[in-house]
């Protein structure tokens, strides 16, 4: 048996070596020609990624407000950072298990963040426009990640837009706000289903969080249990207009 494993090892090896000749595997952010065991970024680069742990803004408004549970992000999203290229690929480059990858660390996060048990997991929905160009939603991929650590149930289409709304790109916090309300309703099919359970929305990015908690208040309005709130990364709004 001993020998056995010796030689799947070895193999291996050679099949991982004669990969990286041919189709070689390089980390995202600095083009270093990684084994194949690694993912997207070397491990080098994984090392720097920026673990988020602060508190959201808007924490303790909200919980007190009775909206959500929790809310918390795994990563800084910082300009220039390894994580940068790893965001691109997985909304522009189609590398959907990217999105998987970072769920992993949202779920492993959540078992120390949240207290009772996620029946139901929720990706906030895609921008229309912007589904239809990309023709994938990425915090599907995220949910779906963080349903293989937390063992709960994703229902992608539990919440849906109801009408459209203009990118929030250039928009400050108040505009977002704004901008996003009553955008989102609970799609009418899922209603019995999430009445009463405990729900764990999950994006790629938050800024102001204006999205995502929009979204928490209709799940509440709609009936849904406790809600807690998530992202693979937070970014701070860069603009500052009144
Ligand atoms: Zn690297």
């Amino acid at each position: 048996m001993q020998g056995f494993k010796k030689i799947t090892l070895m193999l291996n090896s050679i099949f991982n070596n004669f990969l990286n000749f041919i189709l070689p595997n390089t980390c995202l952010a600095c083009d270093e020609v990684m084994d194949h065991g690694s993912n997207y970024l070397c491990k080098s680069c994984y090392s720097k990624l920026e673990p988020y742990k602060e508190t959201h803004p808007w924490q303790a408004e909200h919980i007190a407000g009775g909206t959500i549970e929790n809310s918390f992000s795994v990563y800084w999203f910082r300009e220039g950072t390894a994580i940068q290229p790893l965001f691109h690929a997985l909304k522009y480059q189609k590398i959907k298990r990217a999105g998987i990858m970072l769920g992993k660390e949202i779920g492993k996060l959540a078992t120390s963040k949240i207290t009772d048990n996620i029946d139901i997991i929720i990706p906030v929905p895609l921008h229309k426009a912007k589904y239809r160009d990309r023709t994938y939603n990425q915090s599907e991929y995220i949910a779906k990640g963080i349903s293989t650590i937390l063992k709960a149930e994703v229902v992608n289409d539990a919440v849906i837009r109801s009408r459209f709304t203009p990118t929030q790109t250039r928009l400050n916090k108040t505009e977002r706000k704004i901008n996003v309300s009553g955008a989102f309703k609970v799609n009418q099919r899922h209603n019995d289903k999430l009445r009463g359970k405990n729900i764990l929305l999950a994006d790629d990015v938050i800024t102001t969080g204006a999205t995502i908690l929009e979204c928490a208040s209709v799940l509440k309005a709609a009936g849904a249990g406790k809600l807690c709130i998530c992202s693979a990364a937070y970014a701070e709004l860069k603009i500052n207009v009144v």
